[in-house]
């Protein structure tokens, strides 16, 4: 009897905004795959363990894998074929496996070359929906991201001038993630544009949380990974 595997969605930082659907199939596996990173100096941080870990899941079931945090795409890559073996032997000899992703694991998750790898193995992966940060991030604040027939344009840090002030003429509202990515477009664009509104979030739903609509405060903040910058039109 072939196993299961399962792509979860965690939520974005707050353990409460796992889904009830997400907290049963955590439950039901046999065992729980969860991402962590290393960066150079040997750090080792994890989203996906500090959410896991507020939650009621049995830890022993928990197996953290180590992504490099390198430029060096080859080496990331190589880490996720490790584990997706491993995970792949786990199913074949039936057991449920759950793959976690925090967020939404369909949104511009890492994970994602994992659950195709999976997929191209001959083994579907289940995947259940979770809240992305930028949604808990306008919650957190009560602020409306799009209303009524307004446009959103989603731009994962690589941002180019030429797309901001696009969606400047078009009226666009505009969220950008990963912001350290974009920050040396992002700075001068947002000193020269004080007519746009700016909701700078870091770290949302954790007690690292910050929040700031001033454009000076955005300009003098050392920018984190766990960024989201929502720009909405004048
Ligand atoms: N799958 C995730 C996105 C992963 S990409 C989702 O659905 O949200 C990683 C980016 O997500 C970060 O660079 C940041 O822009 C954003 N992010 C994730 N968690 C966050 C949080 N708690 N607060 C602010 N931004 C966050």
């Amino acid at each position: 009897m072939k196993g299961k595997i399962i792509g979860v969605s965690l939520g974005p930082g707050e353990p409460e905004l796992i889904t009830l659907k997400a907290l049963k199939a955590l439950n039901a596996a046999d065992i729980v795959y969860c991402p962590a990173t290393r960066s150079g100096d040997g750090t080792v941080k994890s989203r996906a363990l500090d959410i896991l870990s507020q939650l009621p899941v049995d830890v022993e079931k928990v197996r953290s894998f180590h992504v490099p945090m390198s430029r060096n795409r080859e080496e990331a890559l190589n880490a996720y074929e490790g584990v997706c073996a491993e995970i792949l032997r786990q199913a074949e000899s039936g057991k449920t496996v759950a793959v976690t992703a925090e967020g939404d694991a369909c949104f511009y998750s890492s994970a994602n070359y994992m659950y195709e790898k999976l997929e191209q193995n001959g083994f579907p992966v289940e995947m259940i929906a979770g809240v992305p940060a930028f949604i808990a991030a306008g919650a957190s604040v009560g602020l409306h991201v799009v209303k009524q027939r307004e446009r959103l344009v989603v731009v994962p840090g690589d941002v180019l001038v030429e797309e901001l002030l696009e969606a400047v003429v078009a009226k666009r509202t505009l969220v950008i993630m990963k912001v350290p990515l974009g920050e040396a477009v992002l700075r001068p664009f947002i000193a020269r544009h004080p007519e746009l509104q700016y909701h700078y979030f870091e770290q949302v739903g954790t007690p690292h949380e910050y929040y700031t609509v001033s454009s000076e405060a955005i300009l003098s903040r050392v920018f984190t990974y766990f960024s989201v910058l929502v720009i909405q039109p004048a």
